[in-house]
């Protein structure tokens, strides 16, 4: 099945196809960037496709230095944070990115305890989903921090599908 095919082939890129963006972006005329940050291919690549159908024109990067080097594009307009990075300690990778962008923070963790989840929101956090999370309740809670701008052309591109 070729819709099999191409699925495939997002879950093994890090960064998205770009050759449909082009085509998606004359539809909607706002695509929002959103910055996921996932040392784990699998989470990312699943972040990834989930946040691409809903609407973001994603980029994904593994590691808590890239994560903060790409947040510093003022075109990102949501970020997804990963707490257990190999690199940094994600707190610290939090608050350098607040530093940098005003761009809401979405964490994704495995961790569930309360304290992780005090520490997240005294590290700028706008959302806690825990892992393991089903797409559905991730795209939610991106949609809620980082809501379509323009309705109108979201319409028209649905009704294109
Ligand atoms: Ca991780």
């Amino acid at each position: 099945m070729p819709a099999e095919c191409v699925t495939v082939a997002i879950f093994r890129q890090p960064t998205p196809y770009t050759g449909s963006k082009l085509a998606l972006g004359a539809l909607m005329e706002t695509q929002r960037v959103c910055l996921v940050i996932e040392d784990n291919d699998d989470i990312r690549g699943l972040i990834t496709v989930v946040l691409t159908r809903a609407g973001f024109d994603v980029r994904a990067v593994a590691t808590g230095a890239d994560g903060i080097a790409a947040a510093a594009d003022p075109s990102v307009a949501l970020i997804t944070l990963d707490l257990g990075l190999p690199d940094m300690d994600g707190h610290v990778v939090a608050r350098a990115i607040r530093a940098l962008s005003t761009a809401p923070l979405l964490f994704l963790t495995a961790r569930s305890e309360q304290d992780d989840h005090l520490a997240g929101m005294a590290s700028g956090a706008a959302a806690y989903v825990t892992k393991p999370f089903h797409p559905q309740e991730l795209r939610e809670v991106a949609l809620r921090l980082c809501p379509a701008t323009a309705p109108a052309t979201t319409d028209q591109a649905s009704q294109q599908a």
